[in-house]
């Protein structure tokens, strides 16, 4: 295999080219690397060593005993960045043998053996025979097929990338019922669907092993979704955490929507505002998708990065810091559209939101969409007025 060392972060890896200096369209090489992910990988290295800072002062575990698992390595950028970077144990798992072989090529190239230990085994079963403080979760498409392992083996910290985001927004339908025994509604919202249809799987698989967990961080960007989750364990907290799981109906009509949490619960289907027939989404995620504080420590430590996306990473991380925690945010052209008025800045529209009272903020998700507790009447009122 051809390969040649890229720099990402403060870390040099070895990854595979085509010929010398060609690289491979990622899915082509022998070993799986893709540059487009660097912005996911910087993102990580910060949220990672934020979470092993909290784990060290709160648990008094020192970095060095916290045991970090890439269970789909690949090269092992990932992984590899996150040891030299953060300084916590790594394991890097893949099973193919090229995988493997480039990955012992990289620890001997940082010289990082006492850190890093290289594994060859299908990631299901190495998740079912050891626990690790931090699971990483970076697979092809869908991460379905590991949840439930995945679900027992981390004990502090689980990080999940889905690329899957056509199953998971009902672009795909019976693929996203499939894998994720759900049923998403591919509609103006469908990327904050993708995200709350990924928690709301990875809620029930905790779910039953009376585990729960607290959403850290959860973007979606580009073609994809990553989440940070902090775990723990307790019959009674996985209650808990299960009531906000639940369902969205939504009228298509006139964009009217409802949150209707728990996962046993009836559910009208028409439309209490213009009597419509209301679509239903679910079981989905209803919770909260970040932490205020944790997206703040993380852009604390993206400034102090060389990481090459500092600048993308910031703006995503900032808003989703300030993001509202309601499910689920209104897109503004849309609206604009159905009510027959050319929309105002968005900024515009999310001033007068608050000075009339409501709370109200952009989102991650797009430029033209926003969060509010305002009702929708009074939401086409004031856009009307603008
Ligand atoms: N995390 C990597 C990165 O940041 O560049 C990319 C990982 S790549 C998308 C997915 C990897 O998972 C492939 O290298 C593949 O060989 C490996 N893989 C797929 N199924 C696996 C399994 N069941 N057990 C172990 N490795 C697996």
């Amino acid at each position: 295999m051809n390969i040649r060392a890229v720099k990402e972060g403060k870390t040099e890896v070895l990854v595979p080219v085509h010929e010398e200096g060609v690289s491979f369209p990622p899915s082509a090489a022998p070993v799986f690397y893709n540059p487009a992910m660097e912005l996911n990988r910087d993102i990580s290295v910060a949220a990672i060593s934020v979470f092993a800072k909290i784990l060290s002062e709160r648990r008094n575990i020192p970095v060095e005993n916290i045991r970090y698992l890439d269970a789909l390595a690949a090269s092992g950028i990932r992984g590899l960045r996150i040891a030299n970077e953060v300084g916590v144990h790594t394991t890097l798992n893949d099973w193919s043998e090229d995988a493997f072989e480039l990955i012992e090529r990289n620890i001997e190239y940082l010289g990082l053996h006492d850190r890093i230990n290289a594994s060859r085994k299908n990631a299901n079963v190495l998740m079912h025979e050891e626990r690790f403080n931090i699971v990483d979760i970076d697979p092809f498409g869908t991460p379905a097929p590991f949840l439930a392992a995945a679900a027992r083996s981390a004990v502090h910290l689980l990080a999940v990338t889905a690329t899957d985001t056509a199953p998971l927004c009902g672009a795909h339908l019976n693929s996203g019922i499939r894998k994720y025994s759900a049923v998403p509604l591919n509609n103006e919202y469908h990327a904050e669907m993708a995200v709350r249809i990924l928690l709301g799987k990875i809620a029930r698989e905790l779910a039953a092993r009376d585990r729960f967990m607290r959403p850290l961080l959860s973007h979606a960007t580009r073609h994809y979704v990553r989440t940070y989750l902090e775990i723990g364990n307790g019959a009674k907290k996985a209650d808990r955490m299960l009531e906000q799981v639940g369902y969205i109906s939504h009228c298509p009509s006139c964009d009217f929507r409802e949150t209707h949490a728990g996962i046993a619960v009836h559910i009208a289907s028409e439309c209490p505002r213009c009597s419509s027939e209301t679509q239903l989404a679910g079981p989905l995620w209803l919770g909260k998708l970040h932490e205020t504080d944790f997206c703040g420590d993380i852009l604390k430590e993206l400034e102090k990065t060389e990481s090459g996306t500092k600048e993308q990473a910031k703006k995503i991380i900032e808003l989703c810091r300030d993001e509202l925690d309601i499910p689920v945010f209104y897109e503004q052209h849309l609206l604009c559209k159905r009510l027959g008025v050319s929309a105002s800045g968005i900024n515009e529209l999310i001033d007068t939101l608050r000075s009339c009272g409501f709370a109200a903020s952009r989102t991650h998700f797009s430029g033209t969409s926003f969060k509010t507790d305002a009702e929708l009447d009074e939401i086409e009122s004031i856009i009307s007025m603008l």
